[in-house]
């Protein structure tokens, strides 16, 4: 079981965390627990880093940003005690769950579960801080914001869990996120391969990485509400969205449970940032001088546009990098310009990505189509436009990421019919 941040804020939260815990172990489960530190405490803890030190270290910042997620297991562990039930909180550094040493973004490498399993047969409940870990020379790392989806879902594949119930505060995964659209819709199900590609273009509702996981390791994954009242059904129930192989998912529309779809879901993504370098050389070699430098410092491309060739040779070539590395994306490329090339740099941090993801579309022509044309009819302009076999992304103007949603879930049939 896992609890994210809205979940925990605050000992009344936490009180009802505790009796959906309570809940599941009086059913005669053995249950570990997995949780987030309170919603806006781990912001509240990076903005302290940035005013120690601009340029922090991220072994430091990891010591900061860890501790929330070791408040919250120990409340959890009190207030469960509290309800009369054995509990134990268990830190990364004592079980210890080993990532690789990349601070700020480590992966789970392993997890000792000697301990937590015999914890759990000796009929004690494991209360687990998510997001961090353990490197190699023995410092305190995270797994990146969102993280700890990730954990939860490494700590279910270590203990080979029965299921990884994610509980939030929606009660499953919607057609899109349901706070910008009122008449998006919850999906029963869900593939991997569809979950895997909505996070990594912005459904924050998992993070990226641990749908990628539970998909390696074959882990049951069931979003759901933490907000429920007493006669709520059990999690056992599967009232919230299960993430489910191609097989199963064949299954329920087999068993007319879920409707074949084009599109699954839309996902929007503010937080990239657009750079367009100007007259660059049209020649074989230019563009990997641009973005070998990018690679070497990690930095992430993900939509590229070489525009159409100008006179002289020259070309303009237009790309996004995550909003965090823009300054220092602008940086390295002002150090090689020589060596690249270029006459500008133009960046605008005000862009949005939306995204409409589906399996549908290997099999379907016309989906990108539509998209266009429903985006145009509104007047929203398309700035960039990236695709894979399940995928078709624009990037449009900030301010009217919402409308494109909007419009776009109504064009594809997604609304809810009330
Ligand atoms: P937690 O703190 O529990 O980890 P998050 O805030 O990380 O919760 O993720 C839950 C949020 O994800 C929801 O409140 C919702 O606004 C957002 N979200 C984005 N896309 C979707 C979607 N397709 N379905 C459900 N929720 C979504
Ligand atoms: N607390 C961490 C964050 O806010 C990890 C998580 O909640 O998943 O990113
Ligand atoms: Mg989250």
């Amino acid at each position: 079981m896992k609890f994210g941040g809205t979940s925990m804020a605050g000992t009344e939260r936490i009180r009802r965390v505790a009796n959906i815990v309570r809940a599941q172990a009086a059913r005669g489960d053995q249950v570990a627990v997995v949780v987030s530190a309170m919603a806006g405490e781990t912001d509240r803890l990076v903005n302290f880093c940035r005013e120690a030190n601009p340029l922090y270290d991220p072994a430091e910042y990891d010591v900061v940003v860890a501790s929330g997620e070791q408040v919250t297991s120990g409340l959890l562990a009190l207030t469960l005690q509290a309800l009369g039930c054995k509990a134990r909180s268990w830190l990364g550094w004592q079980l210890p769950i080993h990532t690789i040493e990349a601070h700020a973004k480590a992966r789970v490498e392993s997890i000792d579960s000697d301990a937590l399993i015999a914890s759990m047969e000796a009929g004690e409940i494991a209360v687990i801080p998510g997001f961090q870990g353990l490197s190699a020379d023995n410092r305190v790392t995270t797994l990146g914001r969102g993280g700890s989806d990730t954990s939860a879902v490494a700590v279910a594949a270590a203990i080979k869990a029965d299921r990884c119930d994610i509980y939030t505060d929606v009660d499953g995964v919607y057609t899109t996120d349901p706070r910008i659209v009122a008449k998006a819709k919850k999906q029963k199900a869900v593939t991997y391969e569809e979950m895997l590609e909505l996070a990594s273009v912005g459904a924050k509702v998992l993070q990226t990485r641990s749908v990628g996981l539970a998909m390696k390791e074959g882990v049951r994954v069931q979003v759901l509400s933490s907000f429920i009242g007493e006669g709520a059904p059990p999690a056992d129930d599967l009232p919230g969205t299960m993430i489910v192989s191609d097989e199963e998912m064949d299954e329920l529309v087999e068993k007319g449970l879920m409707e074949r779809q084009l599109v699954t879901g839309i996902a929007h993504d503010k937080n990239e940032a657009k750079i367009i370098l100007t007259r660059v050389p049209d020649r074989p070699g230019a563009v990997a001088n641009i973005f070998e430098p990018l690679a070497a410092a990690s930095i992430n491309v993900d939509m590229i546009i070489q525009n159409v060739g100008r006179d002289k040779g020259e070309t303009d070539v237009t790309f996004t990098v995550p909003q965090s590395d823009l300054a220092r994306a602008q940086a390295l490329l002002e150090d090689r310009r020589g060596e690249i090339g270029f006459n500008r740099i133009i960046t605008d941090s005000k862009i949005a990505k939306i995204s409409v993801v589906g399996v549908g579309m290997k099999s379907h022509a016309g989906v990108a189509s539509s998209m266009f044309r429903a985006l145009s009819d509104r007047g929203i302009n398309i700035q960039a436009i990236s695709t894979s076999e399940i995928k078709i992304s624009v990037m449009i103007d900030e301010d009217e990421t919402e409308l494109a949603v909007r419009v776009l879930h109504t064009a594809y049939g997604l609304d809810a019919q009330d």
